[in-house]
């Protein structure tokens, strides 16, 4: 779930989170003793706000009881990643043979669920299940953050505090709804939460109750999350029937027109030269371009540049971007349902020579690390900063280029 421009789901803050814990805050006693008072009298001040705003006294003072500021949240909050995530890394591991597999159990699990959710909303139930994955791992990573606490501390240090406000309102409403119980309501360090990873006020706006119980429970319950996920990409206008977009292939020093704003007609891209890639038993293609009417409106992406693989996107490619917005995990999302109904690999390759890993893959490059004594914490395919070090520390040892990124290269040199 996007928090303006930025990805916070808790599989990115995972990723990222090692790094927070390096920096250590060092407060003196003093200084400790004012921030409190003032964390005190900013909770008075919140209770105030809430209760003008239709929250029950007795709700807040029971969900504020003993919380106190989280000095995580606000590392978090000031932390700029200094390792910028490629494309091909980021993709690696978002799609994976893993993830795609996982995907197909799923859609057979909650086929019922999906049937009722396509038709309802008219979204297609691949791409549904893939922003299930991508979210929370299928419910599996959902983020372990009180998001009271976490969004009062954001509040109380006067980052962002309007939007936070908000987030904080609606956390409240749905405690006074009793929709999700307290303890449920963790999540990502933004406030981010369940399997959908809607923000509270996102929640509000679009979360359903899609199994008939009267709670709309995008934690504990998979249909009212995979229905409010349906409900969340027909608002932000999916086209039923359309696909998201078709990998293509641009002509020789391509240098036209492209990113994700600049639409015209597909028979505008086409007279520029831009065809679909071609169909191979290997490379096999749920999307079929000449299928499409040629006044359909797409954008050519170019993620990685004219040398990379290359997209044109359509309507559909808004509305999952609205989810969370980033191109590039847009992308995912949309490449993971094309895989889950098929499709293989994009045919371009990406511009490196250097590809990234699967988590599979990311697992045997933490094991062999700590087999040969670096310590990389635990094994769990997720490169933080502990992992980057240590793939630093070897690359050193063995002379080759220093870059602390799980590619495909230090993967071979570890075997
Ligand atoms: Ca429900």
């Amino acid at each position: 779930m996007k928090f303006l421009n930025k990805r916070f789901s808790v599989l990115w803050s995972g990723i990222v989170s090692k790094g927070f814990f390096l920096a250590g805050l060092a407060l003196s006693a003093s200084a400790v003793s004012a921030q409190t008072t003032s964390f005190e009298s900013c909770v008075k001040g919140l209770r105030k706000s809430v209760v003008s705003q239709g929250i029950q006294g007795e709700v807040f003072d029971r969900a504020m009881q003993g919380v106190e500021p989280d000095p995580d949240v606000l590392k978090a909050f000031s932390f700029q990643p200094e390792f910028r995530t490629a494309i091909w890394d980021y993709l690696a591991g978002l799609v994976d043979q893993e993830r795609v597999d996982d995907g197909r159990d799923k859609l057979k699990e909650w086929s019922k669920v999906l049937d009722v959710a396509e038709q309802k909303y008219g979204v297609d139930r691949n791409v549904i299940v893939a922003v299930w994955g991508v979210e929370s791992n299928y419910g599996r990573i959902q983020g372990k953050r009180d998001i009271l606490r976490s969004l009062t501390t954001l509040i109380c240090a006067d980052k962002r505090q309007a939007f936070f406000r908000g987030e904080l309102l609606a956390t409240l409403r749905i405690l006074q709804s009793g929709d999700i119980p307290p303890e449920l309501l963790v999540g990502s360090w933004a406030g981010a939460f369940g399997q959908t990873q809607f923000m509270p006020t996102t929640y509000q706006r679009l979360a359903v109750d899609f199994d008939g119980d009267g709670r709309r429970d995008i934690v504990g319950s998979v249909p009212d999350a995979l229905g409010s996920t349906a409900n969340f990409l027909k608002r932000a206008g999916w086209v039923t029937g359309q696909p998201w977009g078709v990998e293509v292939k641009l002509p020789a020093n391509y240098s036209g027109p492209s990113g994700r704003r600049t639409k015209q007609s597909l028979e505008q891209w086409k007279s520029l030269g831009i065809a679909p890639v071609k169909v191979t038993a290997k490379n096999v293609q749920v999307t079929n371009m000449s299928n499409l009417p040629g006044t359909t409106q797409a954008a050519l992406l170019l993620p990685a540049g004219a040398k990379g693989p290359a997209f044109l996107v359509f309507r559909n490619f808004d509305a999952i971007f609205s989810y969370n917005a980033a191109e590039s995990y847009a992308l995912a999302i949309a490449h993971l349902s094309d895989r889950m109904r098929g499709s293989g690999m994009f045919q371009t390759a990406w511009p490196t020579d250097d590809p990234g890993t699967s988590r599979a893959e990311r697992r045997q490059i933490q094991q062999a690390l700590l087999d040969r004594g670096y310590d990389i914490g635990e094994v769990d395919g997720l490169i933080g900063a502990k992992s980057r070090a240590a793939i630093s520390a070897f690359q050193q040892s063995k002379g080759i280029t220093v870059n602390g990124r799980a590619g495909q290269q230090v993967l071979k040199a570890l075997r």
